[in-house]
C-alpha cells in the first residue's frame, strides 16, 4: 500500500494497511504481526522520515472521540486520530473549554501533533500538556500485545514527543483551559530589538522576516477580556481572501509561472506587505484568530530551533545566507564568511550562490520549554545551578525559551532541489554555530548522530524506548538508525562538561 504525504516528498510503501475500529482489533493486528515493524500515522502533514516505510501501516482514524477525563478536572480523554479541528469543535460545542496551544494549522491528528511536539507561539509545544497516553504494544514478559497507561516519570516525557517510537497511541488524555479571546493586530519594524520587546504586552505575538525587505512585520497577540469585536467577521474574511489566498496566488505567480529572480524580490520588497494591514486592532475565540489556512497550497518546510540568545545572530547568518544564495556576485561579509568557515560549510555555500531565490517571509515563534525528553523546546538535561543559568558547552541554558524559524518552499518537482540543498546547508551550519534543532516533523536533512547530539536527554529517550519495545518494532528505517548506537562517550562529555 503506497501512499504519499501532505508535501509528496515522502511516499510511505508498506506491505499491509489496517484501519482498526477498536483497541481489541489493534490488538488483534499486533498480535498477528509480531516480529514485523509496525507504525501508525496521522494525516501525513509531516515531511520528515518520521514517515519513513514499516511494514504495517495503521491509520487510526476511528478513533476519534473526545470525552471529558474522569480523574483529572478540566481534562480531555481524546482518540489518537481525532484530528485537532475536530477536538475544537467538540471543546467549543460541548464545554466552556479550549486547548492551552495550537499550532498554524489544526488538519494534524492529536498523536500526530504531540509525536513530532507541534507547537504555535508564545506557549510550551502540545506535547508539554500532556498528561496521560494510552498505548498498544507487546508485553516484554508475554510478548503478546497489550495497552498500557503511561502517567508519569521519563515514560511520560518520553510519550509526550515519541516520533511514534513507544507503540501505537490509542488516546491522549490532555488538559485544558477555559476559552479565551485573543486580540490581534500587525505591525512593521526595523529592528529586531523592537519586535522582541513588544513580547512583554503582547506574549502571544509571532513575527515574520520579510524577504529582500529585510524589515520585521510582527502578528501582535494577546489574551483580552474586551469581548469579541464587532468587526471580526470582515477581519476574517480579509485575512482568508487577501492573506490566505490572494498573497499566495501572488507568490505562486512569481514562483511557478514566471520564475523572474527581479519579480520575487518586488513582490516582496512592495506588494505582499502592501496586503497587511498594519494596526487594525480586532479581537476573536482563540481557536479561531491563531489559525490561518496554510494547507491550502501545497509546500514544504524547514524550521530550525534556536535559543533566545542565538536568537538575533541566527537571523543575522540567515539573512546572510539568503542573500549568497540568490546572487553569485556579491561579497560576503568577514564574519559571515568566518561563521561558515567555522561550520566547515564554505563549498556548500559555494555550490549554493546564486542557485537558490527564498520566496516567503520566515515566520518566527516563540516556544516556552517543555516538559519531555526530546521535543524541539525541551531543555531536559542542560544545567541550571543556583536558579542562574550555566551555559554548557553545547551553548545552551536551562531555562530559556526557545525561538522556532520557519522557512516555506512552494517549488514543484526538481525545482525543489535547490530548497533542499538550502535546508540542509541551514541545518548543518546553524546546529554546528547555534545548536539549532530542526523540527521532527519538517525537512530534517541532518545525520542521525548529529540530531542525538543537539538533544542531552536523547540516551534517556533512547532507554524508555528499548525497555518498553525492546525489540525496536515500533521503528521505521529512520528513527531505528537515531535509536540505534549510544551518543558516543565524545558527545556525552560535550554534554555534560
Ligand atoms: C500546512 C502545515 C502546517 C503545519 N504547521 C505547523 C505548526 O504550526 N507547528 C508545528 O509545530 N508543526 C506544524 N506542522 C507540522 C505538523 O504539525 C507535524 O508534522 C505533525 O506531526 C503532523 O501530524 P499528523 O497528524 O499529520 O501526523 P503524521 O505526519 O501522519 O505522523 C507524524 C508522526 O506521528 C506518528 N503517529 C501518528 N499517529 C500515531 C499513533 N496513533 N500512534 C503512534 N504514533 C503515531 C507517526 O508515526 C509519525 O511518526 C505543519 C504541517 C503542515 C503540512
Amino acid at each position: 500500500m503506497k501512499k504519499l504525504n501532505f508535501g509528496r516528498n515522502v511516499q510511505i510503501d508498506s506491505m499491509s494497511y489496517f484501519t482498526p475500529n477498536t483497541e481489541a482489533e489493534v490488538l488483534d493486528i499486533l498480535n498477528k504481526n509480531k516480529g514485523r515493524s509496525i507504525r501508525c500515522m496521522g494525516r501525513l502533514h509531516s515531511w520528515s522520515q518520521v514517515l519513513d516505510s514499516p511494514d504495517i501501516l495503521l491509520d487510526l482514524s476511528h478513533f476519534d472521540s473526545v470525552r471529558p477525563n474522569s480523574d483529572l478536572a478540566m481534562s480531555v480523554d481524546v482518540g489518537a486520530g481525532c484530528q485537532i479541528k475536530r477536538l475544537l469543535s467538540e471543546l467549543e460545542g460541548k464545554t466552556p473549554w479550549t486547548l492551552p496551544s495550537v499550532g498554524f494549522i489544526t488538519e494534524q491528528t492529536i498523536a500526530g501533533a504531540i509525536s513530532t511536539g507541534t507547537h504555535g507561539s508564545g506557549r510550551h509545544s502540545l506535547s508539554h500538556y500532556v498528561a496521560g497516553v494510552r498505548v498498544a504494544r507487546y508485553d516484554s514478559q508475554t510478548g503478546n500485545a497489550v495497552i498500557v497507561d503511561i502517567t508519569d516519570g521519563d515514560e511520560l516525557r518520553a510519550a509526550r514527543c515519541s516520533l511514534g517510537c513507544l507503540g501505537v497511541i490509542l488516546s491522549v488524555t490532555i488538559p485544558c483551559r477555559p476559552k479565551y479571546l485573543v486580540e490581534e493586530h500587525f505591525r512593521e519594524y526595523e529592528q529586531l530589538d523592537d519586535v522582541l520587546s513588544a513580547e512583554q504586552e503582547y506574549p502571544l505575538q509571532q513575527f515574520y522576516l520579510v524577504p529582500w525587505r529585510w524589515s520585521f512585520i510582527a502578528q501582535h497577540r494577546r489574551e483580552s477580556e474586551a469581548g469579541t469585536s464587532k468587526a471580526i467577521g470582515l477581519y476574517h474574511w480579509y485575512r482568508f481572501l487577501v492573506l490566505d489566498i490572494a498573497m499566495h496566488w501572488l507568490i505562486l505567480l512569481v514562483v511557478r509561472v514566471l520564475r523572474i529572480q527581479v519579480a520575487v524580490k518586488a513582490v516582496f520588497r512592495w506588494l505582499a506587505p502592501a496586503c497587511v494591514i498594519r494596526n487594525w486592532r480586532v479581537t476573536g475565540p482563540s481557536s479561531s484568530q491563531l489559525v490561518m489556512e496554510h494547507e491550502l497550497f501545497r509546500h514544504v518546510e524547514i524550521e530550525l530551533f534556536v535559543q533566545r540568545h542565538q536568537l538575533p545572530s541566527a537571523l543575522l547568518f540567515l539573512k546572510n545566507t539568503l542573500a549568497a544564495s540568490a546572487c553569485l556576485q556579491d561579497d560576503l561579509d568577514d564574519k559571515f564568511r568566518n561563521q561558515i568557515a567555522e561550520a566547515s560549510c564554505t563549498d556548500k555555500l559555494e555550490q549554493l550562490r546564486g542557485r537558490y531565490c527564498h520566496h516567503y517571509p520566515i515566520c518566527v515563534r516563540k516556544i516556552l520549554p517543555d516538559d519531555t525528553l526530546v521535543s524541539m523546546a525541551s531543555n531536559e538535561g542542560i544545567a541550571i545551578e543556583n536558579g542562574t543559568d550555566t551555559e554548557s558547552r553545547i551553548g545552551l541554558s536551562g531555562d530559556e525559551a526557545w525561538y522556532s524559524i520557519t522557512l516555506t518552499n512552494y517549488d514543484r518537482g526538481h525545482r525543489r532541489n535547490q530548497f533542499e540543498e538550502l535546508a540542509s546547508f541551514l541545518c548543518k551550519s546553524m546546529k554546528d554555530l547555534f545548536d539549532a534543532r530542526p523540527h521532527w516533523g519538517k525537512l530534517c536533512p541532518l545525520p542521525t548522530e548529529a540530531l542525538q547530539s543537539l538533544y542531552p536527554a536523547f540516551n534517556d529517550f533512547r532507554r524508555v524506548c528499548d525497555q518498553v519495545d525492546k525489540d525496536g518494532v515500533f521503528r521505521n528505517p529512520w528513527t531505528r538508525s537515531l535509536l540505534r548506537s549510544e551518543l558516543s562517550n565524545e558527545g556525552l562529555s560535550q554534554l555534560n562538561p
